[in-house]
């Protein structure tokens, strides 16, 4: 069975096509600056890598363009399009409805549709790869993936804000959570790896990456996480701010004159790691200028480390203990010194960092 994996962003559209039987990435690649030009990367093992530019008015154009790829005799690995027997389509937001992975469907676009205004980032783009997706395969079976369905089993107290109750029921303002499909993965994972049950681990799995979350497991369940009502809460991150005193909002936006778009421009795109460095979002040039003594560099790493902390003091209390600490995604794979910053200290819970390992940690399962 070929299954073909797609993930839209709004001016960009990633895939993979996966061989189920043999576990393999037969080819992947993406589409970026849909919409303004665009340039395509296509990759298949065993053959020369692809890139060239290409204009793509729209998602659809881009899809057309893969599946070319896909079937061209060079540079391809199927005969036909046809031979793609189902796509998985990674969407954020699942809103309240969507509590696992779902058929899509004409009802599914319908009611993603209708949670745009809570979801305005991500929502637009997913629905245009799906609906790019099901005009050009109309046959095939397509399924959609939410990243919010992790947290489908929160406990109220989880996921209700201190806010007046209608901003939930009238407004839907409430923790969604997201990097769902990450931490599921993720901790399902370090449960194999150790040989014990899910169930029975008290578990908190950092996704730290351009955009971070910490995500607390309990008996095989997400229990709590630090990514709310958008992926703005929580931890500091690449260009976004994570948790600050709310009212800095209408401070800030009085006090500059600024439209709410620039205002979610300042606190999505200019703030986290970039915003306090005023270097860079990436956290290795933050890493090299904290390393040659850039005062704003190491405060913005000590920011994000004791941020990251305090989480997982959080969690810990919430669980009423913790098993198994995991590090994912670009920072937490390959930053041992964001590691040791956040592992140091921690010896209340029972962690030790070992700095030979962890210096010398290669991408992966240890
Ligand atoms: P992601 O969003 O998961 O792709 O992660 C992107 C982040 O991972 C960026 O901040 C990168 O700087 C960071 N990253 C990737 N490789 C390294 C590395 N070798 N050392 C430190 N940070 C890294």
């Amino acid at each position: 069975m070929k299954v073909l994996v797609i993930n839209s962003g709004s001016s960009s559209l990633k895939y993979q096509l996966f061989d189920m039987k043999t576990q393999k990435v037969l080819a992947k690649g993406g589409c970026e600056r849909i919409g303004a030009g665009g340039t395509i990367t296509h990759k298949v093992p065993g053959k020369e890598d692809v890139y060239y530019e290409i204009d793509f008015p729209t998602h659809g154009e881009a899809l057309k363009e893969v599946f070319k790829l896909l079937v061209d005799k060079e540079k391809g690995i199927l005969t036909n399009i046809s031979e793609i027997d189902a796509v998985g389509h990674r969407v954020a937001h699942g809103g309240e409805k969507y509590k696992a992975s779902a058929k899509v469907t004409k009802e599914m676009i319908d009611y993603l549709e209708s949670i745009v205004p809570i979801n305005p980032l991500h929502g637009p783009a997913a629905i245009k790869g799906m609906r790019a997706c099901l005009d050009l395969l109309p046959n095939t079976p397509q399924t959609a993936t939410f990243d919010t369905s992790f947290y489908a089993d929160f406990e109220e107290s989880r996921y209700i804000y201190g806010l007046p109750y209608d901003c939930y029921t009238k407004d839907g303002v409430r923790r969604y959570g997201f990097h769902g499909t990450s931490h599921r993965y993720v901790s399902k994972k370090a449960a194999e790896f150790l040989n014990k049950p899910f169930e029975s681990l008290k578990m908190i799995t950092c996704h730290l990456g351009n955009g971070s979350s910490i995500t607390a497991e309990l008996n095989g369940k997400a229990v709590d996480t630090s990514m709310g009502f958008t992926p703005q809460e929580g931890i500091l991150m690449g260009t976004r701010c994570g948790d600050i005193d709310p009212t800095v909002i209408p401070y800030i936006m009085k006090r500059r004159n600024l439209t709410p778009d620039e205002m979610s421009d300042l606190l999505n795109k200019k703030s986290g790691l970039l915003g306090v460095t005023g270097i860079s979002n990436d956290s290795r040039n933050c890493e090299e200028a904290a390393k040659a003594g850039n005062p704003r560099a190491i405060l913005a790493l000590e920011i994000l480390s004791e941020g990251i902390k305090r989480y997982i003091g959080g969690y810990t209390a919430l669980m009423n203990g913790l098993d198994v600490l995991v590090f994912t995604a670009g920072i937490g794979e390959n930053s041992a010194s964001t590691r040791e910053r956040v592992c140091k200290n921690m010896d209340y819970l029972g962690i030790k960092i070992d700095e030979e390992k962890n210096a010398n940690f290669v991408r992966g399962i240890p």
